[in-house]
């Protein structure tokens, strides 16, 4: 013991002893408290050790149960005990996506660290030489899609002659994507006398084969679905909100706005209306990402990581690219569509509330999908409050609210003084009372916006729309709403107050050269349409920002001088190509 060691009764309590009883390495379990793990979730107690005496193990669970830590903490045990592979990695894990294999990896990686443990996922869509590379270097877990693993191992790139664990992850997603051969011939190409491991959210059939061929008298366990254990009060708030079709865009941006979400994931059916509705919520000034299958993987990628570091706040998806997905900053899950079956539900809101969080479900409903909405409640044993679309009322009240704590955060700093001599030089006229009121008032109209916005989303949101309108998703066109900042300044200035130019206004299309990509966001177009062409915000129509391009409604009678004006200028420090749309 060190000479200058604290006198016993100093000393902290044992931390997570619950770990350490499993039998894990200190350094393990002082990652995990770093981590705030506490205690392990029930399938972690349950496979820890048998997975750690190296039996096979085949189990029922689905994503939000812990189940990658219940895998991969027992991987870098045996590897602390049985010592490293050599050539080969020790453990091959095989999960369905891209997304999965590079949360896994990063899951790995943050347990092992201390252990000086190599992780690698790879995936296809990356580029090989990378891979190989990287492979060459020597690697001790492989997270990996089963295609490219294949593909690596005909190479001669990936040994498999000392693998000792192999890891089939959401068995039945790999299943259900065609993986089902490729499986078969990684797993015949590593040793018969490994460790095999299946992880499957259902058991059908042929999950069922897959164990008989490649297991050895495997120990089953079952953990129920985290959201769906009865009796269990939720840790999910679970809404809906029942309104049609023409009403859905008005209501989200209500809803968003009242809920404030620090990251939120919403589902829509197709892609294209993933494309539509990210490009209206970037319009109106929220942070969003679009994900679906048909966009490249890099770009995937890019997506993931920006809303992973919390630099987009909504990630609009499709069910398939958001399979398997885990965020941890997620607290809002929105159903824009109800998803085609109620099981896709329960997959989707698993995503928050995870690990003892809360999280919030919120789902629009339109008044023909109310039976859906009943299947959903039976199969979850829940009720789904249906609650009112807030008034502008309500988003007043919240408005005031977020200037109320704004206020009392700059109480509490009380360094203030600077501007006593501005109350001072008043306070002789005036109450200190009235003061104050106009200062708020100041503050509120500065940092939140004024009245008239409020107005807009109220005529935006009015839900007996014509229901001929139903099926006709055309966002660009509609007036739709404008975000209210939580704060000033908040999240790196508000988007300035924007009403369309009005239907007896003309209005042409301007193309811009520079989109998400090259950082544009709505403020840099009014901000320079404003500044540059001296048009008036409030001129200013529906605002498009695609990855490589902007499009901008702006009067027929200015757009000549917007693009002189645009194209003269730069904009986020670039000079970029402007001209008419070709739509026009
Ligand atoms: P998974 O089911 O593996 O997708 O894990 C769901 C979430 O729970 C992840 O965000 C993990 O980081 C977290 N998690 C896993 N095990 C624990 C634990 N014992 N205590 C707290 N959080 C955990």
């Amino acid at each position: 013991m060190p000479k200058n060691a604290p006198p016993q009764e100093e000393a902290p309590a044992p931390q997570n002893a619950g770990f350490s009883a499993l039998g894990l390495d200190p350094k393990i379990v002082a990652a995990l408290t770093t981590l705030g793990y506490e205690e392990p979730t029930p399938i972690q107690q349950e496979t820890i050790p048998t997975l750690i005496a190296g039996k096979d193990l085949l189990g029922q669970a689905a994503t939000g149960t812990g189940k990658t830590a219940a895998f991969a903490l027992p991987i870098l045990q045996r590897i602390v005990n049985e010592g490293r592979g050599g050539e080969s990695p020790t453990a091959v894990v095989l999960v369905p996506t891209r997304e999965l294999a590079m949360q896994v990896a990063e899951a790995v990686h943050r347990y092992g660290k201390a252990l000086g443990i190599r992780v690698l996922p790879i995936y296809g869509g990356q580029p090989i030489g990378r891979q190989l590379y990287a492979i060459r270097a020597g690697v001790d877990v492989v997270v990996a899609t089963p295609g490219r693993a294949l593909d690596h191992i005909r190479r001669g790139s990936l040994q498999m002659g000392g693998v000792r664990i192999v890891v089939l992850d959401e068995a039945d997603e790999m299943l259900d994507m065609g993986f089902a051969e490729d499986i078969e011939a990684v797993l015949k190409e590593s040793p018969a006398t490994r460790q095999t491991v299946l992880f499957s959210a259902t058991m059908p059939p042929r999950i069922e084969a897959i164990a008989k061929r490649n297991q050895r008298d495997p120990v089953r366990i079952r953990i129920a679905k985290p959201v769906a254990k009865a009796g269990e009060a939720p840790k999910v708030r679970q809404q809906a909100y029942l309104l049609p079709r023409s009403s859905k865009m008005g209501a989200l941006g209500r809803i968003l706005d009242l809920e404030s979400p620090a990251a939120a994931i919403i589902f829509c059916r197709t892609r294209t209306e993933v494309d539509e509705l990210t490009e209206t919520l970037s319009a109106r000034g929220y942070k969003a990402e679009a994900l679906h299958g048909g966009m490249t993987q890099d770009i995937r990628d890019k997506v993931m990581r920006r809303v992973r570091a919390g630099d987009s706040e909504l990630l609009v998806a499709t069910d398939v690219a958001a399979r398997g997905l885990d965020i941890d900053r997620l607290t809002h899950v929105i159903n824009y569509d109800l998803p085609a079956a109620p099981e896709a539900y329960v997959h989707r809101i698993g995503r928050v509330g995870r690990a003892g969080r809360e999280g919030v479900a919120i789902t629009l409903v339109e008044p023909r999908e109310h039976h859906a909405l009943r299947n959903i409640e039976r199969l979850t044993k829940h009720t789904i409050q249906i609650a009112k679309v807030p008034t502008v009322a309500d988003l007043r009240t919240k408005r005031l609210e977020v200037t109320l704590a704004s206020l009392r955060e700059a109480l509490v700093a009380d360094d203030n003084e600077h501007y006593r001599v501005v109350v001072d030089s008043l306070s002789d006229a005036y109450d200190p009372i009235q003061i104050a009121m106009a200062a708020v008032k100041l503050y509120h109209q500065a940092a939140i916006g004024d009245e008239e916005e409020q107005e807009e989303i109220a005529e935006a949101s009015r839900p007996e729309a014509p229901p001929d309108r139903q099926s006709q998703s055309t966002p660009r066109a509609s007036p739709g709403f404008s975000r209210f900042s939580k704060a000033a300044g908040a999240d790196g200035g508000t988007t300035p107050p924007r009403k369309r130019g009005g239907p007896d206004l003309d209005m042409a299309r301007i193309f811009i050269g520079a989109g998400r990509e090259a950082g544009i966001r709505p403020q840099d177009l009014v901000g320079a349409i404003a500044n540059e062409a001296k048009v008036a915000g409030n001129l200013i129509g529906a605002i498009q920002i695609t990855d490589r391009f902007s499009i901008v409604e702006v009067p027929e009678q200015v757009a000549q001088q917007v693009i002189k004006a645009l194209g003269n200028t730069t904009l986020r420090g670039k000079k970029v190509p402007v001209r008419r749309d070709k739509a026009n």
